[in-house]
């Protein structure tokens, strides 16, 4: 019998700056990291959700506590894995993320093959990310856009509050692509009219999320009237909204942590393409090895918008490298990230 081992802990993400959105500052998100060991080889995993989602340590703790490894590793595919620990408990999707990314990174190892390449892709040419700037005062959100010149695209997080002028004031200072994410932050479905219009006029090309999850009326009539993509993302949990919301919405942010993981991940952007919906594949705050997990689908999407690494101040590893706004997939095996003394220490393996 093979020695199996599943080994978590707890750990929490510094962020390097306060981070802001309709949904409140937080400077540090809390989470575990995971990693599946067996005859030698390891699979890395986490789960990072921010506060406004139901899982937290505790929960992540008490589903890791139920998963019985060797059972795991004895099916012989990953959906049947899956299936087993969807058995175990439903919903904790960040905690099923994590699993999933280690069997991945894991089977990856163990077939000295890329995630990215198990999904069918074949360029693995650098692609771009862009790169989020948390709701602030004017003046900080126009310095955090001019220290980020080197993205082609930034995604502006709005409140509802000074939308246009916070636009405005970072359309005066630079002629890169904007995105905004209103995090569920509008109501008024005739002002978020005006103030879309006069967004678009400034130069935003994308709107994610304007209304509270469920509204999905006013995210119609939003798509209906204007000529940017109206994109889901709180409203979008898993595959099953992806068809009732192909009226609605022009397209969805698809994240592993909210979704359960890859293989997950995958289903959704196939199932995404049937409705001809747009795919932005995103990310919670995560470290280097969640962020790794979700670029080696990058080849599949509209947008990526993978900078969660980006943000913190202690990564738990070395993943896929950031060069001048454009993360380079190189083919390592797994999800690429760097198995070392330091990741090691964390999960007490090896
Ligand atoms: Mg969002």
């Amino acid at each position: 019998m093979l020695s199996q081992k599943f080994h978590y802990a707890p750990y929490s993400l510094k962020l390097k700056e306060p981070f802001g959105t309709a949904h409140g500052t937080r400077d540090s998100t809390e989470g575990m990291i995971v990693a599946i060991e067996s005859d030698g080889v390891i699979g890395y995993g986490e789960a990072f959700m921010p506060p406004y989602y139901d899982e937290n340590q505790a929960s992540m703790t008490a589903f890791f506590e139920r998963v019985n490894i060797e059972h795991l590793l004895s099916f012989d595919s990953i959906a049947d894995s899956l299936k087993y620990l969807d058995g175990i408990a439903i919903g904790n999707n960040a905690a099923k993320a994590a699993i999933d990314i280690a069997l991945h990174d894991f089977i990856g190892k163990c077939n000295a093959q890329s995630v990215s390449a198990m999904y069918g892709a074949k360029d693995v040419s650098p692609f771009e990310t862009s790169y989020t700037i948390g709701v602030d005062s004017v003046e900080t959100m126009i310095k955090k856009a001019r220290a980020a010149k080197e993205f082609t695209t930034l995604k502006i997080k709005l409140d509802g509050t000074n939308d246009v002028e916070v636009i405005s004031a970072i359309a005066d200072i630079t002629d890169q692509q904007l995105f905004v994410d209103a995090n569920q932050g509008w109501a008024d479905i005739d002002k978020a009219l005006e103030i879309s219009s006069r967004l678009i006029k400034l130069g935003v090309e994308l709107i994610e999320q304007p209304f509270k999850k469920g509204q999905y009326k006013k995210a119609k009539i939003l798509k209906d009237n204007v000529e940017v993509p109206i994109i889901a993302d709180e409203d979008v949990q898993g595959f099953s909204d992806i068809s009732k919301l192909a009226d609605f919405y022009d397209g969805i942010n698809i994240k592993l942590m909210k979704c359960g993981g890859i293989f997950e991940a995958f289903r959704m952007i196939k199932e995404a393409r049937k409705h001809e919906m747009k795919i932005l594949l995103g990310c919670m705050t995560e470290s280097s090895i969640g962020i790794s997990a979700a670029a080696q689908l990058a080849g599949h999407v509209d947008w990526c918008d993978l900078d969660g690494n980006l943000l913190i101040k202690n990564d738990t590893c070395e993943g896929i490298k950031c060069v001048d706004g454009f993360l380079s997939p190189e083919g390592e095996k797994g999800i690429g990230i760097i198995d070392d003394k330091a990741l090691r220490g964390l999960l007490n393996v090896g």
